[in-house]
């Protein structure tokens, strides 16, 4: 090959590389800030536990001798975060009111004392941690506002003594926008603060300890709720990588166009994503959960699984085969990745804001590696890296990255 044509295969590759660099500027930034995770991270992130069903406790009790069985390499069980609801509807209240009137049951009640008791085991031994999901898993004037006009909502709370809110319809259950309406509407700002200053409070007086991560629930919230948790010592909040404000015409979440990702900040709060499902009444199986980890820690990334408590509270088939799959997966991440790291979110949290700590990479190759994974995300730079032959040179460097960073380990391991 001339040296010309050498030349221009160079010019049209630095060309393409500039371009492209400025179109997508922004993503290929912010994905080379996202932290770099020195080793697997696997935390089961589980919504909806507290005032509820009393079957829960059985439930809770079951996880926790699964979760007790399994231990990292540092000695650490598998953490189950756990999205507290601190009260459901008291429909019995509800149902004499005249007008019809909200009234709650609280976590604290003595009737959940069993419940209570299993969060607390969990949490002294490690395998749960808790997180605030909310007061209450809808807005409750909403609650109430559309039980006097809609007779589905009105029998619900008849049929319901420990209400089970998964059953409400959906855009009922987003709390932080009214849903008594279509679409939804926002909130009064006042209305938001008093409501987070109980549920911040509440949630300290039973778990006695302040919550410092919070689970929006169906990921609806904004800017007022985000400032004010933060006011009360929320420092983390869980994302599905985007955020939801409210409900469209059809109940559905309307989206902001919002992309989030791990270690992003909002003023004071700290962003994670949990993007990754293992809901096994839904069919997810061990053995491709298991591939979602393999991904996610190949970038670099923690893996946040979404599992929710109806896996392990409906009927008993459902629930032992959820269990099943639990210690499936478990044995085969452990297999698989000796070097897996069990930790709360709460953990990883600090670890990422403070960028330092065991699990934190901060080598230049390391970053680089997984940079190079992530920039195929950006849907429309790899399309037009592909089509104009800048994925080659992307490669060859990755290649020699990979290289590096296995000549580098090797000499590590060879050093006394
Ligand atoms: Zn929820």
């Amino acid at each position: 090959m001339g040296t010309i044509t050498i030349l221009i295969i160079v010019a049209w590759f630095t060309g393409i590389g500039l371009l492209l660099g400025i179109i997508y500027r922004k993503g290929l930034i912010a994905l080379w800030r996202e932290p770099v995770l020195r080793h697997p991270v696997l935390i089961f992130e589980s919504d909806d536990w507290g005032a509820g069903p009393l079957q829960q406790a059985d439930a809770l009790n079951a996880l926790h001798a699964v979760l007790s069985r399994f231990k990292d390499c540092r000695g650490h069980h598998p953490v189950m975060t756990l999205g507290l609801v601190l009260s459901i509807p008291d429909t019995q209240r509800i149902n004499k009111s005249v007008p019809l009137a909200y009234h709650e049951l609280v976590l604290s009640e003595p009737v959940f004392i069993p419940i209570l008791n299993a969060i607390k085991q969990g949490m002294e031994s490690g395998t749960f941690s808790a997180q605030l999901h909310g007061m209450a898993h809808y807005w409750p004037p909403a609650l109430i506002a559309s039980a006097e006009h809609n007779v589905e909502i009105r029998n619900w709370l008849s049929h319901q003594e420990y209400a089970s809110t998964e059953t409400l319809p959906d855009h009922l259950q987003s709390r932080w926008t009214d849903g008594s309406v279509l679409p939804t509407q926002p909130i009064d700002d006042a209305a938001i603060e008093r409501a987070i200053t109980e549920e911040v409070k509440v949630f300290q007086d039973i778990l006695g300890v302040a919550p410092v991560v919070a689970v929006p629930p169906t990921f609806v919230w904004n800017d007022t709720v985000e400032r004010i948790w933060s006011k009360l010592g929320v420092q983390t909040v869980i994302t599905p990588g985007t955020r939801y404000e409210f409900r469209d015409a059809q109940g559905k979440l309307s989206p902001t166009g919002i992309k989030i990702l791990n270690g992003e900040r909002s003023a004071k709060t700290l962003y994670l994503v949990r993007d990754e499902y293992f809901e096994p009444a839904r069919g997810h199986r061990a053995a491709d959960t298991l591939m979602k980890m393999v991904k996610k820690s190949a970038l670099g990334r923690p893996t946040l699984l979404e599992t929710h408590r109806f896996n392990f509270i409906n009927d008993k088939n459902t629930c032992n085969n959820a269990l099943k799959e639990l210690e499936i997966l478990l044995k085969a991440v452990l297999q698989r990745f000796p070097d897996v790291r069990f930790i709360s979110t709460a953990t990883l949290s600090a670890q990422i804001a403070a960028h330092q700590g065991s699990l934190i990479n901060t080598s230049f190759l390391h970053q680089l590696n997984a940079w190079l994974l992530r920039i195929k995300e950006i849907s429309g730079f790899w399309k037009l890296a592909r089509i104009s032959g800048f994925a080659l040179p992307l490669w060859l460097i990755s290649l020699a990255v990979s290289q590096s960073k296995h000549n580098a380990s090797h000499s590590a391991m060879n050093t006394p």
